[in-house]
């Protein structure tokens, strides 16, 4: 049996990561979603779904599995479980890695407004009412309750039902990639006049970015949380060169 791998995901990165390990002798990984999603796509390698019950309940879990590694490649806002997995790699003295992309940068034409958090996003679309594209998933809309008086089309992967406080509302069901054409025809047959978006980082959700900037649609861009000091990296390819490592640390009896 290869070395055991937790990988912490609910991002494309994770599940590439786990398709990646799929098939190398060297390694035996599980890929743990949260089950936020109505829709998961399940993945054809080995996964399981739903929280481990905090940061003790993630370390049991690795010391049941007998798991050598941990790899954090949840979403940039995952705050929580990102602090549970630097937490739980303490308590069991497994090495650990986050695997989370650089935030998105302001381009030349960008007409970027950043705030710290949601409810901050909520209070810079300002008193006048528009007409706004929400993209910060469903489960942070409530924050959009203390300025009811916007016209919201929320985009997000899940139908759902919208808090009453929000009059003028609708939901797009969509998951992305979403590409540049698509982005740019739905700010435009939707007369979007801003844009509010977390600062995810992800390739597959920045055209809506491109697009906004060509149109000159002032985006409200939220910055990312504070995450747990632990060791980084950007790529799949620099996480799977330091599991090879480990692999050969642990073929050395290290
Ligand atoms: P969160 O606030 O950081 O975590 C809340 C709880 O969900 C955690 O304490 C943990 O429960 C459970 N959890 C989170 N990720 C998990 C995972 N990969 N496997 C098992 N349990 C997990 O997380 P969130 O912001 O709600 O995000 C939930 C999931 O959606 C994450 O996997 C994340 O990668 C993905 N996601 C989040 C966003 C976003 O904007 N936040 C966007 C896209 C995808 P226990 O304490 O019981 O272990």
């Amino acid at each position: 049996m290869g070395l055991r791998v937790l990988i912490l995901g609910g991002t494309s990165e994770g599940r590439l990561l786990a398709e990646a390990l799929h098939g190398d002798a060297r390694f035996s990984a599980l890929l743990s979603f949260a089950g936020r999603t109505e829709s998961l796509q399940r993945p054809a390698v080995a996964h399981r779904v739903g929280g481990f019950g905090g940061a003790a309940g993630l370390a049991e879990f690795l010391r049941v599995g007998a798991y050598a590694a941990l790899i954090d490649a949840t979403h940039a806002f995952a705050a929580r479980i990102s602090r549970n997995a630097a937490e739980a790699a303490l308590l069991t003295d497994l090495p650990v890695l986050r695997l989370v992309g650089p935030a998105w940068q302001r381009e030349p034409g960008d007409l970027w407004l950043e705030v710290a958090d949601m409810q901050a996003a909520a209070h810079a679309l300002g008193p006048l009412p528009q007409r706004v594209l929400l993209t910060v998933g469903r489960l942070e809309i409530d924050a959009f309750c203390a300025a009811p008086q916007h016209d919201y089309l929320i985009r997000a992967v899940d139908d759902f039902v919208p808090p009453a406080a929000l009059t003028q509302v609708r939901v797009l069901s969509a998951r992305g990639p979403f590409a540049l054409e698509e982005e740019l025809s739905l700010l435009e047959r939707e007369h979007i006049q801003c844009v509010v978006s977390k600062n995810a980082g992800t390739a597959s959700t920045y055209a809506k970015l491109e697009a906004a900037r060509l149109l000159r649609i002032p985006v409200v861009m939220v910055r990312r949380p504070e995450t747990p000091a632990m060791p980084r990296v950007a790529t799949r390819a620099a996480a799977l060169s330091w599991l090879r490592q480990l692999h050969e640390a642990s073929q050395r009896g290290e």
